[in-house]
């Protein structure tokens, strides 16, 4: 048609109808030095063997799961006290309150999903007063980068996978969880760290990256329909 000129036809914009977040880096601002976390769970030497065995990030919950009980606990405190320092310095991240308004106003719905423990959720809820529902923990085993929680509140909200989107700061929990179960994926990464080559190949890629959450309430305004 000549009045198309050199346009494309429009695909119809997906449905969205819930947003399920991850919580430490993406509602709240990064305090958590993950890396120092595992070189004190791991010891240096198991930390760099194991780093460079998993470029894409190193999935602590999985490597300490088999170790006897005793070194287990002994890990878990080790990361409770990280967990513990990083609530002592809790600060909400600049974006997700407007965020949440944006999405209450559309009537989309509102999830969260974390390696953390539900005290640490519970702590969250409390002090910013804003609240996810379902709000899933380490408690829900298996948890991310397994699709199950995410297909959990799926299922909770009786809607499909493919009209949530999954947002989180981390590729290999929340953008494989997200792929995982048929979602749409967005990667937060703040400053850039996921441009390095060494992502370049990761099994599975974000639909969309962004570096802020401001920017999550544009590239829905622009991508999605958002009617109830
Ligand atoms: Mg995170």
């Amino acid at each position: 048609m000549a009045t198309m000129g050199t346009t494309t036809a429009q695909p119809p914009r997906a449905r969205l109808r819930g947003v399920v977040f991850d919580m430490d880096g993406t509602l709240t601002v990064p305090v958590i030095d993950f890396a120092a976390m595992y070189r004190a769970v791991l010891g240096e030497d198991e930390y760099v063997r194991i780093k460079a065995e998993n470029p894409s990030g190193i999935d602590i919950l999985h490597h300490i799961e088999n170790w006897s009980p005793e070194k287990q606990r002994k890990a878990y405190d080790i990361i409770a006290d990280f967990e513990r320092q990083g609530s002592d310095r809790l600060q909400i991240m600049p974006g997700a309150a407007e965020l949440c308004g944006f999405l209450d106003s559309k009537n989309i719905r509102r999830g969260l999903i974390t390696r953390n423990v539900k005290a640490a959720v519970d702590l969250f809820h409390d002090r910013f007063s804003l609240s996810f529902s379902p709000a899933l923990s380490r408690e829900f085993r298996p948890y991310k980068p397994d699709p199950s929680p995410l297909l959990h509140i799926c299922s909770a909200w009786e809607v499909k996978p493919s009209e949530v989107m999954m947002v989180g700061d981390s590729l290999k929990d929340d953008v494989a969880c997200g792929k995982r179960a048929g979602a749409v994926a967005c990667l937060l990464d703040e400053n850039g760290r996921y441009d390095s080559p060494e992502y370049a190949n990761v099994e599975f890629k974000p639909d969309f990256k962004v570096t802020s959450l401001r920017e999550v309430h544009t590239l829905l305004e622009a991508h999605f329909d958002l009617s109830p």
